[in-house]
């Protein structure tokens, strides 16, 4: 991930991010971070870059030209890379408050740009023309946007595949699960006359999980009410789909990797937010429950249900391209309201054991990086949408297994979570290659505390067949993707 920082001081930033964990994660390849200084950018022969607000007032104001000169030349580097400036974050007491989801969600990003301000602000008419996001770090003012620009980078940094040592550490803090981390202690086993709750001696690692979970969640409620209040939500919410898990696996699971967004659950059903493949997810009582749920998230004359949870940001004015219906009895109300075509009829089927799967020895097995996107292309011919393998090949997701060099199979993680993109070219074919690869692909999302799921395609009997192989249980019911591409029905 690239991170692109506009500001008057970058030595500030440079100083303050290139130590420790990111200055190592910068050292390793695994993030970019440059600085652009906008007083380069300034036509002004005293390269000056502020000036007096207009119909005055106490300051002065960073002018737009540099800005914009600035921003320009940055997008232009970032396209000549092949990549795109899709957030533009302007860092502003005025904006939306930055939190751990916020984090997550830039995550995503192959870039970054982040814009710092100084003195009393930036010219509104640069903000107007190229900033997509106003964040805010907290209700107090700092004398400059640097400080908060730090702030962002490290946190969405450490989220990104391999800047954080233990992986599972980002699994496991505040945050995560609408939960506060709960109490550590390290040596000595006494300190001041206190000791180290028994517990985490004992050495019997279901009892300590089991503690610590209890801990977090107290801890949660005691602390942070408001925080506690989305974590039992959620846990009821989960509670709920649990009534049928092979079902409702990619809700349960979206929920528990922190992905969902709770629009709606309760006696009706349940409506999600997939954060990032965009999907809605969608499970009714009925017809009637599943459109007044639909009604919560349609910016006109929304419908309080009992139950909604109307104080998710930005839920009304979302545009709806892609939707998953858990019954069929709501397709036909859903493509007439939001536009949208039937595109896949699937069954989901589910890993439900913990242990890990044998992988037959000597399979070499390897991350794709986006060298192999050409093949991929070629090979992979169910999902056409447009970047899609290339975006799933950057997001670091795609394994390949390999006879000698040659790419003899490939499989990935869909955006919303289900393991798939399988397939194995037609000259390796018969070989246990298909077996091997999700074997070790569903150790893979184990070892990430996922629940494996993939989503078979109806009428695919070859998968059907090897997913009981590999004991993955079939749901009784169908599941339909619905989406907004003409060409995939
Ligand atoms: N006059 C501005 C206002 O009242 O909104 C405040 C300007 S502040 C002194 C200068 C710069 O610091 C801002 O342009 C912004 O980039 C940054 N800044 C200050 N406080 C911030 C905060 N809490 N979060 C994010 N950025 C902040």
């Amino acid at each position: 991930m690239n991170f692109h920082i506009l500001t008057l001081f970058p030595e500030m930033v440079e100083k303050g991010l290139n130590t420790s964990v990111i200055g190592k994660a910068v050292d390793k390849g695994r993030i970019t971070l440059k600085t652009h200084n906008i007083r380069d950018y300034t036509t002004d022969k005293h390269k000056k870059v502020d000036d007096y607000p207009y119909g005055g007032g106490a300051g002065m104001l960073m002018q737009a030209q540099p800005v914009f000169d600035c921003f320009s030349a940055v997008r232009e580097e970032i396209e000549k890379s092949g990549g795109k400036s899709r957030r533009v974050i302007y860092v502003t007491p005025q904006g939306k408050r930055f939190c751990q989801s916020m984090a997550e969600e830039f995550a995503q990003e192959e870039n970054l740009v982040i814009l710092c301000g100084h003195y009393e602000g930036i010219d509104e008419r640069v903000l107007e023309e190229i900033v997509t996001d106003e964040v805010s770090i907290g209700d107090y003012v700092l004398t400059g946007g640097e400080l908060p620009a730090m702030v962002i980078t490290d946190a969405v940094a450490r989220l990104v595949d391999g800047v954080l040592h233990n992986a599972e550490s980002a699994h496991t803090e505040t945050f995560y699960h609408d939960l506060l981390e709960y109490p550590q202690y390290s040596r000595p086993e006494e300190w001041k006359g206190k000791k180290v709750p028994e517990v985490l001696l004992s050495g019997d690692h279901k009892k300590i999980e089991s503690w610590r979970r209890e801990q977090a969640v107290s801890r949660t409620q005691k602390r942070r009410p408001d925080l506690y209040e989305k974590y039992e939500r959620s846990s009821r919410c989960e509670a709920y789909l649990l009534q049928n898990k092979l079902h409702h696996i990619d809700m349960l699971e979206t929920i528990r990797r922190g992905n969902a967004e709770i629009l709606y659950f309760g006696e009706e059903g349940a409506l999600l937010y997939e954060k990032n493949s965009g999907a809605y997810m969608i499970t009714a009582r009925d017809e009637e429950s599943g459109k007044r749920m639909i009604s919560h998230i349609l910016p006109e004359g929304r419908e309080r249900l009992e139950g909604v949870f109307s104080d998710f940001p930005g839920n009304s004015n979302r545009e709806v391209t892609l939707f998953v219906s858990h019954q069929e009895f709501m397709n036909d109300f859903l493509c007439r309201q939001f536009g949208l075509l039937v595109e896949m009829e699937c069954t989901q089927a589910v890993y439900t054991r913990k242990e890990p799967l044998p992988v037959k020895k000597g399979m070499d097995i390897r991350k794709l990086d986006e060298r192999f996107l050409p093949v991929l292309k070629e090979h992979y011919d169910t999902y056409v949408e447009e970047g899609y393998v290339e975006e799933r090949l950057k997001a670091g997701v795609m394994y390949g297994i390999f006879e000698r060099e040659d790419l003899a199979g490939f499989i990935g993680t869909h955006k919303e979570g289900s393991i798939g993109m399988l397939e194995i070219l037609e000259a390796y074919r018969n070989k246990g290659y298909a077996k091997a690869l999700e074997s070790f692909y569903i150790n893979l999302h184990l070892r990430n505390g996922w629940t494996p799921f993939c989503q078979i395609k109806t009428g695919n009997e070859r998968s059907f067949g090897l997913q009981k192989s590999l004991a993955l249980y079939p749901a009784k019911e169908k599941l339909y993707w619905l989406g907004a591409d003409e060409s995939l029905v």
